[in-house]
């Protein structure tokens, strides 16, 4: 597709529309303005309170450096209130920038293992997301996600939680955390319990390894999409496979290049993936850690595959189409982003 002629430009296209983002960290999403109100809760943390400080904190050597400093936040989230005003607060982030529907990857074991009891947890993300839908238009899911690195005991206490108090937007499971060292087909007997409880199994595979975690992840956990498969161009049978059985990937460039899982925006594989005919869709990760946002993934994606404004709109609703939500939730999705295109520059 030719690159926009629009005088108004992409940008403001991108800012309008209505977006779905499936792919996406709720602790991960505490930008500075919401972590400098966790740290003022509490006195003493690590993490610096003023926004110039934590941009310079925020700044990744390597994708372990990048898990402690994320983990320095987790432990700002100490009780029931700051896990409510940190999901309503990334809330009214996304409400900025015309997120309609997000899936949060929440990860409640970081909570129940620091005193938070499970069912405070839960009344607290649930809480904030009628209230953010209420009040800011934000429908938001949960994907419950096992932090791979904190093992099985870890992916035990996460398909406990998400089978035995099961919040009513609880609609997915996951395993994120590292990967090199982290198998995936141990996690399978709690995919297995999730997946029979009706949850979604949308596990990390193929981000910081290569193909055959994909496959794992597929075969033993019986993934439905893929976070991120930044590594599955590297194997047509692969390609193939998930071209087949179109399951889509949650593909995240910006991340990918401040975790330096590609060296660069330029050298990342969205575009053979959109060759290849897989089901691709646009993500931000962890948006205030890596200095992105939702709206400048999607002007990345849409410089890297040299979309137009309707290619953009494309983008945006392969994700309503293959997220979670229900179908009348869909189809208004999808309408809103139609009659968006549709009133473009007229
Ligand atoms: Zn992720």
């Amino acid at each position: 597709m030719s690159q926009t002629t629009s005088p108004q430009g992409i940008d403001a296209f991108i800012a309008g529309l209505p977006k779905a983002e499936l792919h996406v960290h709720h602790v991960g999403s505490a930008s500075p303005r919401i972590v400098a109100q966790l740290a003022a809760r509490h006195p003493g943390a690590p993490v610096p309170t003023d926004p110039a400080a934590l941009a310079e904190y925020f700044t990744f050597r390597d994708f372990a450096h990048f898990i402690e400093v994320y983990l320095s936040v987790v432990d700002l989230v100490q009780d029931a209130e700051d896990v409510r005003l940190l999901t309503y607060e990334v809330a009214r982030d996304m409400a900025r920038q015309n997120i309609r529907y997000a899936e949060l990857t929440v990860t409640p074991y970081s909570s129940t293992r620091r005193g938070i009891p499970d069912r405070e947890f839960c009344d607290a993300i649930e809480d904030a997301r009628r209230a953010a839908e209420a009040e800011l238009g934000v429908v938001l899911r949960w994907c419950f996600d096992i932090p791979g690195e904190a093992g099985l005991e870890a992916a035990e206490e996460t398909v406990r939680i998400a089978t035995e108090v099961q919040p009513a937007g609880l609609v997915s499971f996951g395993l994120g955390g590292p990967e090199i060292g982290v198998a995936r087909p141990q996690f399978q007997p709690y995919f297995d319990r999730a997946r029979a409880a009706g949850l979604h199994s949308v596990p990390h595979a193929g981000e910081t390894t290569g193909p055959q975690t994909v496959w794992d992840a597929l075969r033993h956990l019986g993934a439905e999409r893929i976070g991120h498969g930044t590594s599955v161009v590297q194997d047509p049978a692969l390609v193939d496979h998930l071209g087949e059985h179109r399951i889509p990937l949650e593909v995240c460039p910006t991340s990918n290049v401040a975790t330096r899982a590609v060296a660069d925006l330029d050298e990342h594989p969205i575009r053979r993936m959109v060759e290849a005919g897989l089901v691709v869709t646009v993500n931000s990760d962890d948006p205030p850690m890596f200095g992105t946002d939702l709206n400048t993934e999607y002007a990345v994606a849409a410089r890297l595959l040299g979309l137009d404004e309707a290619g953009v709109a494309e983008l945006a609703k392969n994700a309503v189409s293959v997220s979670f939500l229900d179908a009348p939730g869909k189809a208004e999705l999808t309408a809103s982003i139609d009659t968006y295109l549709a009133n473009w520059g007229s």
